[in-house]
């Protein structure tokens, strides 16, 4: 199900994202060696009430080339066409200037719900200044202080009012996936190939929600898939949708609303920045992962030259492991027609579940084989082991101190559970908790 979606739009400084931060918390938590995950974030899940949704800043979507003025237009035409609610940020220390006028106009004409936050009211006294926001015609101000944290439960409240409860119907059988990858690594490309293989049947062709075309199909197999249209192919060609950051908040709401993720990279080109940042979202979002290497016909090949460019990957990716990778061409097809099965196996490995009994087993043979490490004289102890989720498939480890249980400890009982179950695709949590 796609969430609900909170844009915050304003000018510069006025506390946008310090407000994001607020309202995003830390609810991802950040593996070690993901890079850029937590940089610049400018997308984020967070809760409220009970209910989930995604937020974006589109205050770090700047194009700093662009004039002030045309750069926030910009940031308010993302908003309006990703949020379902906007968040209009502006701040009592300043009081209304053009920007928030203008700015203020185009979300009033957009018909989406507005909320309109007053923010820097750090002291009760700032608060007889907000009634002046009233002229912009968005009805009541919130006062809120981001460095303080204060008046943002308000603000949420009306927020999460205007959620539409429209489910989007939840299949159960169907796997949706979807093709990330940076421009021109061929994922178009892919997408024609992949719906033009002769036994895939197309059933619809639909834009089903504000963002996305995505395409019903069902595999030779019989499997029902559906294919998430991402960024990067619907060319509008405004300055904005061209920069990287965009490109990146759109992969990341793609990837939100997929059971697996193809991660696409160039065999010609190798792996870059963007492709780890990504990948290592998909991997925090517990989402399964399958790493496609695409243009494998414009690879000159030696004897070993899979193998090399596989153990690049796993370098680069270290974290991605599990992940298991295929070359293909969507030129010439080649191994396009395995890519469904991969799919539909990823999908499996990420609702398996193990039985306590055997997972016990399991962990009383870890232990047997490398002792539980001590720190500062205290051994690490643990009791008893159980799955408590699937989609990502977690466990949670009653151990006598939480603390106790290192990374690399947690690293070691993953690999001693994935020796003994096919979790190929799908990443696998270790939780450790204090047994009362
Ligand atoms: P953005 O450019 O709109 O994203 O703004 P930032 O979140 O980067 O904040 C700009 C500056 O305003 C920073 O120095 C913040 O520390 C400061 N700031 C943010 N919120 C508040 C607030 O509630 N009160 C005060 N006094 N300063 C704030
Ligand atoms: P996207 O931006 O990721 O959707 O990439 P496109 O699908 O638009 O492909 C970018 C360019 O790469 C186009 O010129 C494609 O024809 C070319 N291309 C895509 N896949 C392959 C492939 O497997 N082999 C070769 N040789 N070219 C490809």
């Amino acid at each position: 199900m796609a969430n609900p979606t909170i844009a915050i739009v304003g000018r510069p400084n006025v506390g946008k994202s310090t407000i994001f931060n607020r309202i995003a918390g830390d609810r991802i938590s950040i593996v070690e060696d993901t890079p850029g995950v937590t940089r610049d974030r400018i997308y984020a899940v967070g809760e409220w009430l009970g209910r989930e949704f995604s937020i974006i800043d589109t205050g770090g979507l700047d194009v700093s080339s662009e004039p002030f003025m045309d750069n926030i237009k910009q940031q308010a035409e993302v908003a309006i066409e990703e949020a379902d609610v906007i968040v209009l940020v502006t701040s009592v220390k300043e009081g209304v200037t053009d920007a928030d006028e203008m700015v203020a106009r185009m979300l009033y004409r957009s018909n989406k719900p507005v909320i309109l936050i007053v923010n820097k009211v750090d002291n009760p006294e700032l608060r007889s200044e907000i009634y002046n926001f009233y002229s912009l015609g968005l009805g009541d101000p919130y006062p809120v202080s981001g460095s303080h944290g204060t008046g943002l439960g308000d603000v949420l409240d009306e927020a999460v009012k205007h959620f539409t409860t429209e489910i989007e119907e939840e299949d159960e059988g169907v796997i949706k996936f979807s093709l990330i990858g940076r421009p021109n690594v061929g994922k178009s490309s892919l997408t024609n190939a992949i719906l033009g293989e002769d036994r895939v049947i197309v059933s619809d062709i639909a834009g089903t929600t504000r963002d996305a075309i995505d395409t019903e199909f069902t595999s030779e197999s019989g499997q029902p898939f559906v294919m998430i249209d991402t960024a990067g192919m619907r060319k509008k060609g405004k300055v904005i949708e061209t920069t990287e950051k965009y490109s990146v908040m759109r992969a990341l709401r793609a990837i939100e609303r997929s059971d697996v993720i193809l991660m696409v990279i160039n065999g010609d080109e190798g792996i870059l920045e963007y492709d780890k940042r990504i990948a290592g979202y998909a991997h925090e979002a517990g989402k399964g992962v399958i790493i496609v290497v695409n243009k494998w016909d414009l690879v000159e090949k030696e004897t070993n030259t899979m193998k090399e460019f596989e153990e690049k990957i796993r370098r680069e990716f270290k974290y991605l492991d599990y992940a298991p990778v295929i070359f293909v061409s969507a030129k010439t097809k080649q191994r396009l027609n395995k890519l469904p099965a991969m799919i539909e196996q990823v999908s499996m490995n990420q609702n398996l579940r193990i039985s306590s009994s055997v997972l016990n087993d399991i962990l009383l043979d870890a232990v047997a084989i490398n002792p539980t490490p001590t720190d500062k004289g205290k051994r690490l102890k643990i009791f008893y082991g159980t799955q408590v989720a699937v989609k990502p498939p977690t466990f949670v480890i009653f151990v006598n101190e939480e603390e106790l249980l290192h990374f690399s400890y947690a690293r070691f009982i993953e690999n001693q559970i994935r020796k003994a179950f096919p979790f190929e695709g799908t990443p696998v949590r270790i939780i450790a908790r204090r047994r009362k």
